[in-house]
């Protein structure tokens, strides 16, 4: 099922946040070269957007294709975010930021 896209301020706020907090895990994490690895270890695929891992597929599968996208950036874009944008178009969360609702809390940590 489809979901609708976003709209509110908020709620895509809290995405760009999480998509932030996935491209910071996946620069942590690092990735795996395919290249490197030994015959018939699985193939690791990594989300396009945030770079996190999005897909695992045995070396012998020439048939699934492996997603381009992890699970929650694949919400996203159905939701209507654009990556080359790095916002969702028409959603202006400007005005959240500069009021600092969400950005408040995250001062918190430290
Ligand atoms: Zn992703």
């Amino acid at each position: 099922m489809a979901m609708p896209p976003v709209t509110r301020p908020q709620e895509a706020r809290e995405y760009l946040d999480a998509l932030q907090q996935r491209k910071w895990q996946a620069e942590l994490f690092g990735r795996v070269d395919n290249s490197r690895l030994t015959a018939g270890s699985p193939m690791r695929y990594y989300c396009e957007v945030c770079g996190l891992q999005s897909d695992v597929l045995a070396e012998s599968d020439f048939v699934t294709r492996p997603k381009k996208q992890c699970a929650a950036c694949k919400e996203m874009l159905d939701r209507g975010y654009s990556p080359s944008l790095g916002k969702f178009p028409g959603v202006d969360t400007s005005v959240i930021d500069t009021h600092g609702e969400t950005v408040g809390h995250r001062r918190l940590g430290r």
